[in-house]
């Protein structure tokens, strides 16, 4: 699909994207919390309308209609197509054997989104994120449901620049994330790069805000120019790590090794009690029948 540029496409799009936005993450984004992002929506779609010209030129491509074809994936996959993204792909995934009897209590739903031309296979990255699963284990968290997601970025955007500041340029990450469907969970978005060398970020309420498109974001580049997370990112979950940020709502620590400290030389895959009982009390986790 072409990219929409017409300005009363563009408004049709921004009703389209709030509407079925409100539906699709509605439950999980219920009561004060929602506020403010619902504001940017609303506030977003009125600058759209001040922004209009008067004449509507081509047609623009359908979308779904009515709220009952809104649990069809093809709708899911049209909420991606009319934010800019090209050829979506889901599949719903399953990151435990069969032979997995963890007592679950709570569970986190992931999205595993891998940017095409990135460099990241689908393989390596269910691989990985079982790594992340098995981690979570120690606090009963199961990162259920699950879906990996492939997309064909806007303008083949594969290189992140990092500072939120930068709103203005093509490849912010701002931008990026805000053309992200919102999840009712966690999305860890596998990129290429970060223009400053990060090989990984978050996105937790401390930093940005829930209002902020980064929120419950995680990122995971394929690039590892720095030669100190070259040595150790076999040897501990960054998949993990990034998400512990933003369930926490943290930097991060010192004193003994955890999967969330400062010192790459300490960092491993253990949550404290503590830690796994605020991981909890985040929006995001979910108490398991
Ligand atoms: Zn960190």
């Amino acid at each position: 699909m072409q990219p929409l540029t017409d300005s009363s496409c563009e408004m049709k799009r921004r009703i389209e994207v709030l509407f079925i936005s409100l539906l699709i993450v509605g439950p999980a984004h219920a009561g004060q919390k929602s506020s403010s992002w619902f504001s940017s929506q609303v506030k977003s779609f009125f600058n759209t309308v001040d922004d209009l010209n008067t004449s509507p030129k081509n047609p623009c491509p359908e979308g779904p209609s009515s709220s009952t074809e809104l649990d069809n994936p093809t709708n899911q996959k049209r909420v991606w197509e009319l934010n800019g993204f090209y050829n979506p792909y889901f599949k719903n995934i399953d990151l435990y054997s069969a032979s997995d009897n963890t007592q679950y209590t709570h569970s986190v739903q992931v999205d595993l989104i891998m940017i095409r031309g990135s460099g990241w296979d689908e393989e390596t990255i269910i691989e990985r994120y079982r790594k992340a699963a098995e981690i979570y284990k120690q606090c009963g968290i199961k990162l259920t449901p699950a879906r990996f997601i492939s997309v064909t970025p806007p303008s083949g955007i594969v290189d992140i620049e990092r500072s939120p500041r930068n709103v203005n340029q093509e490849n912010s990450v701002i931008k990026f994330a805000s053309a992200v469907p919102k999840s009712k969970g966690m999305s860890t978005m596998f990129v290429r790069s970060f223009t400053n060398g990060s090989t990984g970020t978050s996105g937790p309420e401390f930093a940005y805000g829930e209002s902020s498109p980064l929120y419950n974001k995680t990122w995971l580049t394929t690039d590892v120019i720095d030669d100190n997370y070259t040595g150790i990112r076999e040897n501990y979950s960054p998949e993990a790590h990034e998400l512990s940020h933003n369930l926490l709502n943290i930097g991060h620590m010192d004193g003994e090794p955890n999967l969330l400290h400062g010192d790459y030389n300490s960092l491993n895959d253990v949550l404290t009690d503590e830690q796994c009982e605020i991981m909890k009390m985040h929006e995001t986790a979910k108490e398991m029948p």
